[in-house]
């Protein structure tokens, strides 16, 4: 089994929130030395060819991936999806549906911030968007920024798009057991994205990563780019615990807005199980 050290796990293209191709990634990924590499546009799968030829092109291995949002105890959690068919109907569909409230969503958030003086955001996001079907905060984050309301997209969400200010709307996503069955039903491992960012007790905490194994949930990111050296050492810990495998990822949007840049995190600690050896066979 080949091994490999710097796999890079959870990214965004123009296909979701990111500003980058699929191509213009691997390439980025290549430069960077990442190894393996795994495209995880936000509910959808659309990218994952390009991704794949061009990880091909550039000599690295690939991982089929995704990250699906997901709602669980009031919260927003995202579950990234690795090593799947991404033709699998089960998968296209569901995604299809957790995509579908985003258009109703995007006006009420424009409404929203008319009401506190910013016209048009609907129509102002429009431009940066993608995927017509893939409309986020990030593209109403950008708007602001290029129109002069805040200096950069971290006090756009601050000011504007998190629970309780003016452009947040409340949206039910996929449940947990529905990503997680249809990811592992098109073949592939469900992994828990970035843990430490989410605002759980330790009693919800826990409610999440035993829910997540009784459908089915493999793995948990160790070293994302949203966690802290600390909060690798805890889920590193959790890993163990909970009897998951370990991924890593940077979550890289654009080379502009990201503050990890592909393929430059610290390794996984050693001796934890990683999801690439799990998903070895799905590697392509
Ligand atoms: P959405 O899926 O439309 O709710 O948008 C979520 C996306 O917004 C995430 O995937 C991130 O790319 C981005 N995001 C969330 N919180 C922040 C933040 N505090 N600063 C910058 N970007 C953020
Ligand atoms: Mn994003
Ligand atoms: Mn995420
Ligand atoms: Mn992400």
């Amino acid at each position: 089994m080949k091994t490999y050290r710097n796999a890079d796990l959870h990214c965004h293209s123009v296909v979701s929130d990111g500003t980058l191709t699929p191509e213009q990634l691997a390439t980025r990924a290549h430069a960077n030395g990442v190894e393996l590499w795994a495209l995880t546009d936000h509910d959808e799968v659309g990218g994952q060819q390009r991704a794949q030829a061009a990880a091909r092109a550039q000599g690295m291995g690939y991982l089929t991936g995704v990250e699906i949002s997901v709602t669980f105890i009031g919260q927003t959690v995202h579950i990234v999806g690795l090593g799947f068919d991404a033709n699998n109907p089960g998968l296209v569909q569901g995604l299809h549906a957790t995509r579908g409230g985003r258009k109703q969503r995007a006006m009420e958030m424009s409404e929203g911030l008319a009401k506190v003086g910013i016209q048009g955001a609907y129509e102002g996001a429009l431009p940066y968007v993608g995927n017509p079907e893939l409309i986020s905060r990030t593209h109403f984050a950008r708007f602001l920024v290029e129109s002069g309301v805040c200096k950069d997209t971290s006090e756009v969400f601050r000011k504007y798009l998190t629970e309780g200010k003016p452009g947040y709307v409340p949206h039910r996503w996929a449940t947990l057991k529905d990503a997680v069955t249809w990811i592992a039903g098109a073949g592939g491992v469900a992994v828990i994205a970035h843990p430490a960012r989410y605002k759980f007790t330790p009693n919800e905490e826990y409610a999440l990563f035993t829910e997540f194994k009784a459908h089915g949930g493999r793995g948990v990111e160790v070293i994302t780019g949203s966690h802290s050296e600390a909060e690798y050492a805890v889920y590193a810990q959790a890993a163990q615990e909970y009897g998951l495998v370990a991924s890593r990822g940077s979550d890289f949007h654009s080379p502009d807005e990201s503050h990890t840049e592909l393929g430059t995190l610290p390794l996984l600690p050693a001796g934890l199980p990683t999801v690439w050896d799990l998903l070895a066979d799905r590697i392509q």
